[in-house]
């Protein structure tokens, strides 16, 4: 038992740790008190190199002065403003600026908080475009497997991770899953998207067949599945979902929680692979990790059939108290403008080359099985320890931890997206500390 005055450091039994075996995580806490662009202080005053970008998010690096400062004023400014039926300033413009850097055609914005609340947010507005269009028998949603979209009801079930959902009951009905893309014996040690695999995306046209065009209103990805271990289409895969669902009149979601603000070296993973969906998710790197925040974005198409639609649509029904709060919105104004300034949408495309190459040279270390990468993103895979599956990759987390670097692992699969600023003594210092790690390994 505890209570808020003797809550401290000491004691860790009132905070239920998301994502976390919180019985092991007592026994030796892991804590950083501060951060500055590349590296985090731990509490014990140790400087520990950011190899994940926090979690996918702080693609600027750590306490950007501009960033704080943006914050600090709002906050003096203006700190809330009702959402619903009034507005403020800065959502109006951060939604312009999005728009500006998002592939052409996605030109309107729903603010949320997280990834978990924009995916949630794209599902609900491709449900209800196909209402106010009369055409409300399109209600049948299709994810993937091995797709992480989150963690509420609708992320869960057209995600396609097992525990994330075996614990919940009955979810979402009208869910089907597509094959996941991750074929080791075919693409191992690729360098980019994979060659085989293309034709996986027919699956679509087979879940078609099953239920009929006129049932499904949508299809989510993660143009690269982040989350469960860096999985990369294999080429020209995307292009052919697109060219499916639009053929059968469904709309496509990409959710580029991950691979939006630059991660794969362009603007947002739609760039990269040259495929533009109807409806785009983000969160994490639009406000370098700062105060939470997402954004969808959608067609002109799709914002109009609610404007135009039947005389009972006044209003989409749906959004949140802090849907484009202030403190957020300022803070999402100075990211965007500090990606500009300083090129890092791009940056992954020239520093990528170098992280990739590096990435490879570890292809020899004891017990990997594959390694592939796409812009600043990358991912060794372990083999696993029969009846173990995490043993191997944890515990070189545990490692590279001691070693000062900051890695994250799912599975047995090491995945590492460092902040866009990376140089290349930061790619080296890296790679170094894993292949002594990895050599270490049992
Ligand atoms: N979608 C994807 C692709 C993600 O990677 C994540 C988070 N890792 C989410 C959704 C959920 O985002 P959040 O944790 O901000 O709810």
């Amino acid at each position: 038992m505890s209570n808020s005055s003797s809550v401290t450091p000491n004691d860790l039994s009132a905070f239920w740790m998301p994502f976390t075996a919180n019985r092991q995580f007592k026994k030796a806490p892991r804590m950083f008190v501060g951060a500055k662009d590349m590296h985090y202080t731990t509490a014990e005053g140790r400087q520990v190199l950011d190899g994940t970008a926090g979690l996918w998010c702080v693609n600027a690096g750590h306490c950007r002065p501009n960033i704080v400062e943006a914050i600090q004023t709002q906050a003096a400014e203006l700190d809330y403003a009702p959402a619903f039926q009034m507005g403020h300033p800065k959502a109006f413009e951060l939604a312009n600026r999005l728009v500006d850097i998002a592939p052409k055609g996605l030109d309107h914005v729903l603010f949320t908080n997280s990834g978990s609340e924009s995916v949630e947010t794209a599902l609900k507005v491709a449900l209800a475009y196909h209402r106010v269009k009369g055409d409300g028998a399109r209600s049948r949603l299709i994810g993937r497997e091995r797709a992480y979209h989150g963690v509420n009801f609708g992320g869960i079930s057209v995600g396609g991770i097992v525990s994330n959902r075996k614990m919940f009951g009955t979810l979402l009905t009208g869910v089907d899953h597509m094959p996941h893309t991750h074929n080791l014996s075919k693409n191992a040690f690729s360098k980019g998207p994979p060659e085989y695999g293309t034709d996986l995306a027919d699956e679509l046209e087979r879940i078609v067949t099953l239920h009929d065009a006129s049932t499904i209103a949508a299809v989510i990805v993660e143009p690269v599945a982040g989350s469960t271990g860096v999985l990369i289409p294999p080429m020209g895969y995307l292009k052919r979902l697109r060219d499916i669902t639009k053929k059968h009149g469904i709309l496509l979601i990409f959710d580029e929680v991950i691979t939006g603000f630059g991660r794969l070296g362009t603007p947002f993973g739609a760039d990269y692979f040259g495929v533009t969906p109807d409806i785009m998710i983000t969160a994490k790197g639009l406000t370098n990790g700062t105060i939470p925040m997402g954004a969808v974005l959608v067609t002109g198409e799709i914002h109009d059939a609610f404007m135009n639609g039947p005389e009972h649509v006044i209003e989409f029904f749906h959004g949140y108290t802090y849907s484009g709060n202030p403190m957020a919105a300022a803070a999402g104004l100075a990211t965007l403008e500090t990606y500009k300034d300083e090129d890092l949408l791009t940056r992954g495309a020239d520093m990528g080359d170098y992280f990739g190459e590096a990435l490879h040279s570890l292809a020899d270390c004891p017990h990997v099985i594959d390694i592939r990468n796409i812009g600043l993103v990358g991912a060794i895979e372990l083999e696993s320890i029969t009846g173990s599956p995490t043993q191997r990759a944890f515990s070189a987390f545990l490692k590279a931890y001691d070693a000062g670097v900051l890695i994250r692992t799912t599975g047995d699969i090491i995945a590492l997206s460092p902040p866009l600023i990376v140089d290349k003594s930061h790619v080296d210092t890296l790679v170094d500390t894993l292949r002594t790690v990895l050599k270490s390994l049992e």
